[in-house]
């Protein structure tokens, strides 16, 4: 089958919906905006919650060999001497000597050539810069008050593995989960919330006894994959790319990115990668703690081996929302629906009285009481009913339940679906049990 083509529009679109319906604002807008930072607005927060919880749900709350954790961003810079991370979590930074702009040079698909003026020959030549926030903790900025912001959540859970083990009951093969933000100091931060500063990323680390790390890989490289499917992602815009030996970082033995056809081509959501014994041992040697598993059964002591997979949750949370934004022709108007899968849609259900006359309102506030325990609901009387399921197409709300007057009468409501429009009259003390039976598969 041939791989669909990249739509260049749809990128802009998606901006505008975000910012237009209240998923994404960009940063201090007031004040002109802040490099590339991004503020997640009403249904942007219950959104990116929900592809959060989605991940949660599938790597903690679904199985018995995986436990999560919260550690600090803010850490010392011990932790990131031991990682490798300060001495070569770098990325090559080049400059243009004829416009001035600044590229990270991995990322020009001509390495003589400047992206911003088409200068050939202008670049200089490339030097690291490390990727890390630095800050000070305390009122005293100097040598030994620097403290660094994480650039990923992974090592929080190694420098916990002890605790976890001696308080979780788990052995290997078993995981540590962790959701929570990253900071990196991107030198070109861009595509909206593909690339920022400040993101959120969902990491695991899973712990396997050395021999079977090759086999863990293969499986999670699998399960991740499909998670995304699972969500309604299109087949057909979803691969799984294996990094070539010179693109691989420097603890990882094997990485596959899980990779998602955006508007302007292939790129990464998640990592999945073999970081064998690489974070633990140096976590062992740097800080003198013993980082080990003794496994009773044979008598033997190891380190273990990890498979980690790393995904950001804002770049899936855009993913998603591409994948899900559609055009289609409605009566000789555009209707724009995002089929959201349930799970992430900010809204499970809207609850719309016909008219704000008090006769509707009261009954309508009573269906929403009833639904508010079970799902994530919105109240809308304003405007003619008609923009008010437009205004839902675009959130993605999977269903609209609409008291009217003939309500009064028979106790009953109009259960909209979003993708068919289909309409169905239900009693309203069935509302509950028709939306679990269609919502929660
Ligand atoms: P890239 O090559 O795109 O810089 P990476 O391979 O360094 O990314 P990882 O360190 O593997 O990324 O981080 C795991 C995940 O975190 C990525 O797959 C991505 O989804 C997310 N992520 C990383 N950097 C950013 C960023 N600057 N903005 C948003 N998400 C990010």
């Amino acid at each position: 089958m041939p791989e669909p083509a990249p739509d260049p529009e749809l990128f802009d679109k998606v901006v505008n919906l975000c910012k237009r319906r209240g998923f994404v604002f960009p940063s201090a807008e007031i004040y002109g905006g802040f490099r590339s930072t991004y503020d997640y607005g009403p249904v942007g927060v219950l959104m990116l919650r929900n592809v959060k919880d989605a991940w949660w749900r599938s790597m903690v709350q679904l199985r018995d060999d995986v436990v999560g954790l919260d550690a600090a961003i803010l850490s010392p810079p011990a932790i990131w001497e031991a990682s490798g991370h300060l001495a070569t979590f770098t990325d090559p930074l080049v400059d243009c000597r004829n416009c001035g702009a600044r590229h990270r040079l991995d990322k020009l698909d001509d390495r003589e050539v400047c992206s911003t003026c088409g200068r050939r020959g202008a670049l200089t030549e490339p030097r690291p810069f490390n990727l890390m926030f630095k800050t000070h903790a305390g009122p005293v900025e100097d040598a030994g008050s620097v403290t660094y912001l994480r650039p990923e959540t992974a090592q929080g859970i190694f420098v916990n593995f002890t605790n976890v083990v001696n308080t979780s009951r788990k052995k290997p093969p078993f995981g540590i989960a962790q959701i929570g933000k990253s900071f990196r100091n991107e030198i070109t931060p861009h595509n909206f919330v593909f690339r920022t500063r400040e993101f959120e990323q969902m990491e695991m680390e899973y712990f396997v006894p050395p021999e079977d790390g090759p086999r863990w890989y293969e499986y999670w490289c699998r399960e991740r994959f499909n998670w995304y499917l699972e969500l309604g992602m299109p087949a057909d815009r979803l691969r799984l790319r294996v990094h070539e030996p010179d693109e691989l970082s420097h603890y990882s033995s094997g990485t596959s990115d899980v990779e998602y056809l955006f508007p302007w081509g292939w790129d990464e959501l998640e990592g999945i990668a073999q970081r064998t014994d690489f974070d633990l041992r140096r976590h062992a040697e740097h800080s003198g703690e013993r980082l080990d598993w003794f496994d009773q059964a044979t008598g033997t002591r190891y380190t273990p081996y990890v498979v980690e997979p790393a995904a950001g949750a804002t770049r899936t949370m855009m993913a998603f929302l591409m994948a899900a934004y559609d055009e289609e022709e409605v009566r000789g108007e555009t209707r724009t629906v995002l089929r959201l899968h349930p799970r992430l849609a900010p809204y499970q259900v809207a609850v719309l009285p016909l008219s704000k006359k008090a006769e509707l309102v009261g009954p309508a506030r009573e269906v929403l009481a009833s639904l508010q325990p079970h799902y994530m609901c919105e109240y809308d009387e304003t405007q003619a009913i008609g923009r008010r399921y437009r205004r839902q197409d675009e959130l993605g709300t999977p269903y609209c339940v609409t008291v009217d007057f003939d309500s009064l009468e028979d106790n009953a409501v109009t259960v909209r679906e979003r993708d068919s429009m289909d309409q169905d009259r239900i009693p309203i003390a069935d509302v509950v049990p028709y939306l679990r039976e269609r919502l929660e598969p």
